[in-house]
């Protein structure tokens, strides 16, 4: 374990050259104090978990101390917001401080957010607000804790420093780390600017780095084009099967490593909604829950575009055709299982369409149900969650053939219990926990952040003393209208 003043820094997407990203120093925010640190992406830089409650890590990460060897930097990428390309994003409010080598050799970039404006604000104020923070924080950790990859979140430091959106609100920042913050933005930036040379650098070194396995194939930039493909798939799978909106699927905000990416407005869904838009500022629903299978193939297909330089249409378009069935073999290995299924048949995939039809007009929650079905034996499971349903005739014929395929299960009754929960959360990032969370964070106290924190890391597991965060939202809770404004 170490102290904040023994990492090891190694930049290697700084040393890519000023084409790729702009030197630019953090902004401090003014009383920089610890709101929430997750001890768990603090393991995965060697630190030791005291080293969070020095006056250091607050001043470090509220931007007003540096590591010399940090080399803090704003990328450059632009991307398909909503449809539309713009020619130029950028880190407009989060510098690349730089990467980290654990002792396991492993990579982390250090990616301070809401660190101050940067050629690429435009007319933001580079700054994020303790509000976004804090449900970036908790979204990522959550996620990672359910088995979905995602950025992770270090901390969050608050501050007295007023920041201006519907209201006045404070800055904040957020450290996030990930293997790469590299998006398919990037990739479109070089190409529509026309950039070959620099174009070929970047995919040499996202091959280099993160897709080494690729290099030996025939052609290794189509074969790590497939493998964004199949993480994707896999990511989208996780993302429906559990009920996570991300909110806003622009091609800036994919990461090139299939991970959950720069959270907005994202929810875990309450009563399941096929048609469930999280966003508010999301009026056609492009980002809606079952929009986002097509989308994200949809951003696939904009990533293949700007590759077109060095990967023939026809080889871009098969690689493309594998998303959809990838993504549903993906999709219905975790449904299956949280069903308490351990074999495929045929017929699942209709036996699982009919649920969500069922589950559509009623107020039934998504999470919990899956939870209850597991909670005791099949039958008498059924009949508690049967009361959420409005045609419970459709129920009950579903449940008849659902029994059927459970009672056609080798050893069927076996560890069911302990099977379901395992892939089956009792506690979910519902926006009602986090608003809850957030409201007695802005008036200064973060015990519940930190509270809500520890109980999502372990969503598994029944935790006595916790029974409220497992229960429904409130009416209140169902409604809460999240915007895009950060
Ligand atoms: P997002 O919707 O958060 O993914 O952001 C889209 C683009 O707007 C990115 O280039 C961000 O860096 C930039 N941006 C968002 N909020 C701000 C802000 N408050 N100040 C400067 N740039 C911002
Ligand atoms: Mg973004």
């Amino acid at each position: 374990m170490k102290g904040l003043d023994e990492l090891t820094f190694d930049n290697r997407f700084a040393r890519l050259g000023d084409a790729f990203s702009t030197q630019v120093l953090p902004e401090p925010i003014d009383d920089p104090r610890l709101v929430v640190v997750s001890e768990a992406a603090m393991a995965l830089l060697d630190l030791e978990p005291t080293e969070a409650h020095s006056p250091v890590f607050a001043e470090l990460f509220g931007g007003h101390k540096l590591w010399s060897e940090a080399d803090p930097r704003a990328m450059v990428y632009s991307g398909h917001q909503f449809g539309s390309y713009n020619p130029r994003l950028g880190d407009g409010r989060g510098l690349l401080l730089g990467e980290v080598r654990n002792d396991a050799g492993q990579h982390w970039d250090l990616h301070l957010k809401g660190a101050g404006q940067t050629p690429y604000s435009r007319m933001g104020d580079g700054r994020a607000v303790l509000r976004s923070s804090i449900r970036e924080f908790l979204a990522s950790e959550a996620l990672h804790a359910l088995g979905i990859p995602s950025s992770r979140a270090l901390c969050v430091i608050g501050s007295n420093t007023p920041v201006w959106r519907e209201t006045k609100e404070s800055a904040a920042m957020l450290l996030r780390l990930a293997p790469s913050h590299i998006r398919f933005g990037h990739f479109e930036y070089f190409y529509y600017t026309r950039q070959p040379e620099q174009q070929r650098q970047l995919a040499e070194h996202v091959l280099d780095l993160h897709y080494p396995e690729c290099k030996a194939a025939d052609e290794p930039y189509l074969a790590m084009f497939r493998s964004i493909v199949e993480r994707n798939a896999e990511l989208i799978g996780k993302w429906q099967a559990y009920g996570f909106c991300h909110g806003v699927m622009n091609t800036d905000n994919m990461s090139i490593l299939g991970i959950t990416f720069d959270f907005g407005p994202f929810a875990f869904l309450d009563d399941f909604d096929a048609g469930f838009i999280c966003n508010h500022s999301d009026d056609q629903g492009r980002y809606s829950y079952s929009n986002q299978v097509p989308i994200a193939h949809w951003n696939l297909s904009a990533l293949a575009q700007a590759l077109t330089p060095f990967i023939s249409v026809e080889a871009l378009q098969e690689a493309l055709g594998l998303f959809l069935p990838l993504y549903e073999a993906h999709y219905l290995d975790l449904m299956r299982r949280r069903l308490g299924l351990t074999t495929a048949e045929e017929g699942d995939k209709v036996l699982i369409q009919r649920l969500l039809s069922l589950m559509q007009p009623g107020a039934v929650d998504y999470s919990l149900f899956f939870r209850k079905l597991g909670d005791q034996p099949v039958e008498q499971a059924l009949g508690v969650v049967r009361s959420d349903f409005v045609d419970l005739a459709g129920f009950d014929n579903w449940s008849q053939d659902y029994l059927a395929r459970v009672q056609r299960e080798p050893g069927n009754a076996d560890g069911r219990r302990e099977r379901m929960h395992a892939v089956n959360p009792l506690y979910v990032l519902r926006n009602y926990l986090a608003q809850r969370a957030i409201e007695a964070a802005q008036s200064g106290d973060y015990s519940e952040v930190r509270r809500l924190h520890a109980v999502l890391a372990r969503p598994f597991e029944e935790q006595p003393g916790m029974e409220a965060y497992a229960e429904r939202p409130p009416e209140w809770g169902k409604h809460l209208e999240i915007s895009c404004s950060s």
